[in-house]
C-alpha cells in the first residue's frame, strides 16, 4: 500500500526511481509521482494510474538530476486525480514533499495556516507537512522537519527536499516503514526494501519517530529531539531476481511453485529426528513465558488470520492450551482477560500491517509476552515483538497471499509440536510429526503436478458467478481461505463455511449454477463431509472436491475431483490450500483479471 523511493548519488535519479516505484507496484496505488532536484531546481510530474503512465508523461522531459524523490499513491484523503498525487510542495515551491500514511489532526492543522493566508492545491492531509516544513525551515532542513513531526499526529513515512538544500534528503517516519539503503557511492531510501535490492542488499531501518539526512557520500540518523543514533546495516537476503517473474506470467503463480521450496525454508535446521522436536533460535527471549502459558491468543488480519485459525485447531490437538484467534482489527474493541500466563502470537508476512502492529502495542500494553510470524526481516513487526519467527519465504510480490499461507502454516505446526513435546506428546509422537512436515515440500510438489487439471476445472466453472467453499475442522479455514482467494483475484462472489453450518443457511442458495468446492480428506470428519456432499448433489449442485489419492467412494458422487497425498491430519491444509489456490488463480487468468494487482486491494495494509 503506497510507496516511497528515494535516491541521491553519482548517476542521474529519473531512470532508478522509475525503476524502485516500479518494484513497489505490487503493494497497489492509484497514482505516482515524481521530483528530480538539480542544484537549485527542482522538477516535478505526476499521473492518474499505472507508473507507466507517469513514465510515458515524462519520457520526453530532460529531468536532469542526481537526487529524488518518487511516490505511489494509495488514496486515503482525496481522490486519485493529478492534484492529489504526491509529492506535494509549499506556496513558493521550495520544500517537496511524499508520504506514506494519515495525518490525523491535518484538519485543524489545514485551518491554522488557512487563516494565516495559506491556500492548498489538493485535498490530502500530506500538504500540511510540505507548508509546515518551509514555515519551520530557516536553513536546517533536519530541524524544519523535526518541528513538523512534533505538529503532526498520525502515521507517516516521509521524505523531503528543499530547493535550497541541494544533494540531500531528509526522511522521517512515525508507524509506517522506511529503509535507508548504503550503495555505492549513493545512499537510497524507500517504504519496502524490495524497491533498492537492485542497488544494494546493505539497508539500516529507521525507526518510529526518527530521521535521517541522505546524501551521496553518507547519511545520519537523529530523532525528533535530535539525539544522534548510530545503528549499523543489516544485509538482507533477497535477490534482485526474487522480485522477477523467471517465466511465469504472474508473480502469484510463481510464487505458488515457490511452495515446496519455501516450506523447506520453514523447517530448514529447524527438524530435530533424534528428540522429535523443532528447533526455533527466534523464540529463545520468550521461551520461558511460551512454556509456561495457558492461554494463546493468535493475531492476524486477511489470509494470516485464517492461518491463524487453522492453528488453533494444530495447538489444540498437540498441546493443552486454550488457543484463540483474533481478527487484529477488532482486537482493541474486545476486553480480553490477559491473564499472567497468556500469550499472543502475531502473523504478518509484511511485519507492517497497521491493525496487527497495533493489536501487540495493545498486548503489550496489558502485560502479555508475545512473538512475531514475520516474512521481512527488521520489519516492524518483528521488532516490537522481542521475539519470532521468520519465514525466510523471500517477497512475497502477488497481492493475494500464498507462500506465506503454507510457511505461516508450517511454522505453526513447528511451534505447536514444540510445545506439545514439553507437554505431553511422547518422543515417539514427536518423531511422527517431525517425518511428516518433512515430507510436505515433496508432496506440495505432487498436488503442484495437478496445475493443468485444475485448470481443466477452472474453464468448466468460471463463469459461475457464486461459489460456496466447505470444511470441517482444520480444513474449515482452509474452505475460507479458498473462498477469499476466489473473491480477491477474480472478483467472483464466494462464500466460505463450516461444512456443519450448511445446513443453517447456505444450503437455500445450492443450485445447479453454484458450484461447492468441498474440501474432504480421509481424516477425523470425512464421513461428515460425504454427507454434506451428498445433500447439495440431491440439490443438482456441482461439487468440485479435494480428497485423498486413491477415494473411490467419492469419485462416484463428485462431479470433479481433486486427488492429492495423504498426511497426518493436521497438516492437511498445508496440501489441501494448494488446489484452492490454483483454482483461483485459473478463473482469474481466464476472466483476465489483474491477478498481481487485483482492484482496491493492496499487498501490506499500513492504514487501519
Ligand atoms: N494520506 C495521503 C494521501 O491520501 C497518503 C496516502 C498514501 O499513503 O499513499 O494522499
Amino acid at each position: 500500500m503506497c510507496g516511497i523511493v528515494c535516491y541521491v548519488g553519482d548517476k542521474q535519479a529519473k531512470g532508478i526511481l522509475i525503476e524502485g516505484l516500479k518494484q513497489l507496484e505490487y503493494r497497489g496505488y492509484d497514482s505516482a509521482g515524481i521530483a528530480i532536484q538539480n542544484g537549485n531546481a527542482i522538477q516535478f510530474d505526476r499521473a492518474v494510474g499505472r507508473i507507466s503512465e507517469l513514465e510515458r508523461k515524462i519520457s520526453d522531459r530532460a529531468m536532469q538530476g542526481k537526487s529524488g524523490i518518487a511516490h505511489t499513491r494509495w488514496a486515503t484523503h482525496g481522490e486519485p486525480t493529478e492534484a492529489n498525487a504526491h509529492p506535494h510542495r509549499d506556496r513558493d515551491e521550495r520544500v517537496f514533499v511524499i508520504h506514506n500514511g494519515i495525518i490525523e489532526n491535518y484538519r485543524l492543522l489545514k485551518k491554522r495556516l488557512e487563516t494565516k493566508g495559506y491556500s492548498f492545491r489538493s485535498e490530502t492531509d500530506t500538504e500540511v507537512i510540505a507548508h509546515l516544513i518551509a514555515i519551520y525551515f530557516h536553513g536546517d532542513l533536519c530541524e524544519a522537519v523535526r518541528k513538523t513531526m512534533i505538529q503532526l499526529e498520525g502515521t507517516f513515512g516521509i521524505a523531503v527536499i528543499h530547493r535550497d538544500v541541494p544533494g540531500k534528503i531528509v526522511v522521517a517516519r512515525r508507524g509506517s516503514p522506511l529503509v535507508i539503503g548504503v550503495g555505492e557511492n549513493c545512499h537510497l531510501a524507500a517504504s519496502d526494501v524490495s524497491a533498492m535490492v537492485r542497488h544494494t542488499n546493505k539497508v539500516v531501518h529507521l525507526l518510529d519517530n526518527e530521521l535521517a539526512i541522505l546524501s551521496a557520500e553518507d547519511f545520519s540518523i537523529s530523532t525528533v529531539q535530535a539525539t544522534p543514533i548510530e545503528r549499523s546495516t543489516e544485509i538482507v537476503d533477497w535477490q534482485a531476481e526474487d522480485a522477477e517473474l523467471n517465466g511465469f506470467p504472474h508473480f502469484m503463480l510463481k510464487e505458488i511453485f515457490e511452495q515446496p521450496e519455501t516450506v523447506r525454508n520453514a523447517i530448514r535446521g529447524r527438524l530435530d529426528y533424534a528428540e522429535g522436536i523443532p528447533r526455533l533460535g527466534g523464540i529463545a527471549p520468550v521461551w520461558d513465558s511460551l512454556k509456561q502459558c495457558r492461554h494463546i491468543v493468535i493475531v492476524a488480519c486477511g489470509t494470516s488470520y485464517y492461518a491463524g485459525y487453522v492453528g488453533r485447531y494444530i495447538f489444540e490437538k498437540l498441546t493443552d492450551i486454550d488457543v484463540s484467534v483474533e481478527l487484529a482489527s477488532e482486537f482493541r474493541y474486545r476486553r480480553i482477560n490477559f491473564a499472567p500466563n497468556t500469550f499472543v502470537i502475531a502473523l504478518s508476512q509484511s511485519g507492517e500491517t497497521a491493525d496487527t502492529l497495533a493489536a501487540i502495542r495493545e498486548a503489550k500494553r496489558k502485560g502479555a509476552s508475545l512473538l512475531g510470524v514475520v516474512n521481512v526481516v527488521g520489519s516492524s513487526i518483528a521488532r516490537e515483538a522481542g521475539a519470532g519467527v521468520y519465514n525466510h519465504a523471500g517477497p512475497e510480490i502477488g497481492v493475494a497471499s500464498t507462500k506465506i499461507f503454507t510457511s505461516q502454516l508450517t511454522i505453526l505446526s513447528l511451534l505447536a509440536l514444540l510445545l506439545g513435546r514439553h507437554h505431553s506428546l511422547s518422543l515417539t509422537e514427536g518423531v511422527e510429526a517431525i517425518r511428516a512436515i518433512d515430507a510436505l515440500p515433496g508432496q506440495i510438489s505432487k498436488v503442484l503436478s495437478l496445475a493443468h487439471s485444475i485448470e481443466a476445472i477452472a474453464e468448466k466453472y468460471y463463469l459461475k458467478s457464486n461459489w460456496l467453499f466447505l470444511g470441517r475442522k482444520y480444513n474449515y479455514p482452509i474452505a475460507m481461505e479458498g473462498a477469499l482467494k476466489l473473491k480477491e483475484i477474480s472478483y467472483i462472489h464466494a462464500e466460505g463455511y463450516a461444512a456443519g453450518e450448511m445446513k443453517h443457511g447456505p444450503i437455500a442458495l445450492v443450485n445447479p449454477e453454484m458450484p461447492t468446492v468441498a474440501i474432504a480428506p480421509k481424516d477425523s470428519v470425512y464421513e461428515k463431509m460425504v454427507s454434506n456432499i451428498q445433500e447439495i448433489k440431491s440439490r443438482r449442485g456441482p461439487v468440485i472436491v479435494v480428497v485423498n489419492q486413491g477415494d473411490e467412494d467419492i469419485k462416484e458422487i463428485a462431479d470433479d475431483v481433486i486427488e492429492i497425498p495423504g498426511t497426518l491430519e493436521f497438516l492437511n491444509p498445508i496440501l489441501t490450500v494448494i488446489p484452492l489456490q490454483l483454482l483461483a488463480y485459473y478463473c482469474a487468468r481466464l476472466l483476465h483479471r489483474d491477478i498481481d494487482k487485483p482492484r482496491n486491494l493492496a499487498k501490506s495494509v499500513t492504514v487501519e
